[in-house]
């Protein structure tokens, strides 16, 4: 294992996740230095609003939006723009760092995305914030209808590795979410690509799909810890393997495989690292604030005193 954690292997990497806790402070450290040169002492926090509920054809097993899921969530075809905006106004007055609008659903009509384009060049006229968002498989048309309307960033999680992939969807592909990432690279946009840890999967899983990350280089690499949620596939996945410590590795390890990236900690950190945030940060520089898509999560302003109580900053104007 290299002392300096430059040029990991999969091998260095995988001795990383395994490593014993006590060693994990040398390791934080690390990621703390590469943090630091990057991102300085900031972190960003970013809000997620669910455009599109539910009542998706796919079965990703740990979706409480997958039509398979018998969870007890709203569901809803598109948002009412009111709803849109409000969140949009409060991601502009908190001056937060981004609103991240996610559907639910793998394929869209053209005019399901022209109705949605319309209204987002609508939200960015009034509120003028940057926004990424979570849609599925994309035609290059569509994608560029979106462009025009003023989506700069996607989000297209990778959510495991490759091998382990059948084991938690098999109504789509691996190689489909990576080709939909590929061409979204290749149209400019940003993207944001990350995953969920916590599936069942093996620690060279988790190394793999970081590696893949890694290939993608994306501007975000948001990692979720499974919160199993009622009525999924998942209800009654065992999270015992989710301790702090592991989930400060996999945090510190995207930190040292993405140096540049911004590294979200998101779904899951209220559950496996509260009283943990200082540490958290010492790898990640972004957090959503005011819960997931069908999970709820800490405030806007409990999540700014915690980043304030880690001894990181914030920037907000009073
Ligand atoms: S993760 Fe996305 S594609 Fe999979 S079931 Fe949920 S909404 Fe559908």
């Amino acid at each position: 294992m290299t002392d300096t954690y430059d040029n990991l292997s999969k091998e260095d990497a995988l001795s990383i996740l395994l490593m014993p806790d006590q060693e994990l402070p040398k390791l934080l450290e690390a990621a703390y230095k590469l943090r630091k040169k990057h991102k300085g002492n900031m972190v960003d926090i970013h809000l997620l609003t669910n455009a599109r509920s539910g009542n998706c054809s796919q079965n990703c097993a740990y979706c409480a939006q997958s039509g398979q899921s018998k969870a007890d969530i709203d569901t809803y075809q598109m948002i009412n723009y009111d709803k849109l905006v409000k969140d949009g106004y409060m991601v502009k007055d908190r001056k937060l760092a981004r609103h991240c609008i996610g559907l639910s659903g793998i394929r869209f009509s053209d005019e399901e995305i022209l109705a949605f384009a319309k209204e987002i060049k609508r939200l960015k006229k009034e509120t003028d914030t940057p926004v990424c968002c979570s849609i599925g498989f994309l035609t290059r048309e569509q994608a560029q209808v979106l462009k025009e309307a003023g989506v700069d960033r996607i989000n297209h999680n990778l959510n495991t590795g490759r091998n382990y992939y059948p084991n938690i969807c098999t109504t789509h592909t691996y190689e489909q979410r990576i080709s939909n990432i590929k061409m979204l690279k290749e149209m400019g946009f940003e993207l944001c690509c990350g995953g969920i840890v916590g599936l069942g999967e093996s620690p060279e899983d988790v190394v793999d799909m970081l590696f893949e990350i890694q290939t993608i280089s994306p501007k975000a690499v948001p990692i979720n810890f499974l919160i199993p949620i009622k009525g999924t596939a998942m209800e009654n996945q065992s999270t015992s393997a989710l301790t702090s410590e592991y989930c400060l590795k996999v945090l510190c390890l995207a930190r040292l495989l993405n140096p540049k990236s911004d590294i979200r900690c998101a779904a899951g950190r209220e559950l496996y690292l509260k009283g943990k945030e200082k540490w958290m940060f010492y790898a990640v520089d972004s957090v959503f604030a005011s819960g997931y898509l069908t999970a709820g999560g800490e405030s806007i302003d409990s999540t700014i005193k915690m980043i304030q109580e880690a001894g990181f900053e914030y920037c907000i104007e009073s």
